[in-house]
């Protein structure tokens, strides 16, 4: 019997942090690798998912800077020949982070679909960032755990929960931290009741963020920084993961202690070019592993 059961179906676009890896400019021995094409340490695109409901009309968690090349790999979001109509319905944005939000821009002509973020977001970009204002008549709000139909057949909906989080260093001057600033993204498919999770950053896994997780049957998380200390060891002085908005996987406030004990599947995504986990070879990728934690790779493509 065939499995007509049906399906949401996301595919990582990007599972680097912002920069990706290589970084344009970094000369660090795993940038150098991927570079290279060590099939070891794959090029990672900066962070984004695409999720569908059917395989054939999808919507975004966040657009990156390099949108356009990871729609380019993707045929199911490219148009119909002989039309401009691309099945790309809803762009859900976490935060105003710069490799959450640039690919907007990149995706500027004709606007044929939703920009859909809380209030804050959408006024620290607008407000304080002329060129994000052509984006204004596509971009709708929706507060904190407020229902956003991503699809038009209403089959996927999406929440956006607080996760603790900083105000980007861009807009640090302009805007105080605010629960509406960093958020995490559950999508439900309403035909079967199972949960996506999508939290690139996670300043520290509060008991509501936590409770998000365990609810969910697949969770994508913050996985930017392995070590606490991992800018420090390259830039004495650096500020820690937490300080950069990101709770670490390793050590005693971790989040891969927790995660492994989850009962969905989960992968890390959103890797900055320092996370020794790019290294497929590596003790930290291995430990990963070992938590049964995945490590989202791009192009990824799981059903639910
Ligand atoms: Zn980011
Ligand atoms: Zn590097």
């Amino acid at each position: 019997m065939p499995d007509l059961a049906p399906k949401l179906r996301a595919r990582v676009l990007g599972s680097a942090a912002g920069g990706g890896l290589p970084q344009w400019n970094c000369g660090c021995p795993q940038c150098v690798r991927a570079r290279a094409g060590d099939p070891d340490v794959p090029a990672r695109t900066q962070p984004s998912l695409a999720v569908s409901a059917d395989g054939t009309r999808w919507s975004l968690v966040n657009a990156s800077p390099d949108v356009r090349d990871q729609l380019a790999r993707f045929p199911a979001l490219h148009p119909r020949p002989g039309t401009r109509d691309v099945p790309l319905d809803t762009v859900v944005v976490t935060n105003p982070d710069l490799d959450h939000v640039i690919g907007l821009l990149v995706l500027r002509e004709a606007l044929p679909y939703r920009i859909v973020s809380t209030p804050w977001v959408r006024d620290v970009l607008l407000q304080h960032n002329a060129v994000f204002r052509l984006l204004e008549p596509a971009w709708g709000v929706a507060k904190l755990d407020q229902p956003i139909a991503l699809d038009r057949a209403g089959q996927l909906e999406a929440r956006l929960f607080p996760v603790p989080g900083k105000v980007p260093t861009w807009a640090a001057k302009l805007a105080a931290n605010h629960a509406e600033a960093t958020a995490g993204v559950r999508v439900t498919d309403l035909r079967t009741g199972r949960r996506l999770v999508y939290a690139p950053g996670i300043k520290a896994l509060d008991p509501g963020t936590l409770a998000e997780l365990e609810a969910a049957d697949l969770v994508f998380a913050d996985g930017t920084f392995f070590h606490a200390d991992e800018l420090a060891r390259l830039r004495p002085g650096a500020p820690d993961a937490h300080e950069m908005g990101h709770a670490p996987i390793a050590g005693a406030r971790g989040t891969l202690q927790h995660l492994a004990g989850l009962r969905g599947r989960v992968f890390y995504t959103h890797l900055n070019n320092t996370n020794p986990a790019h290294d497929a070879g590596s003790e930290a990728a291995a430990a990963i592993r070992r938590a049964g934690v995945g490590i989202a790779t791009d192009g990824l493509e799981l059903e639910l």
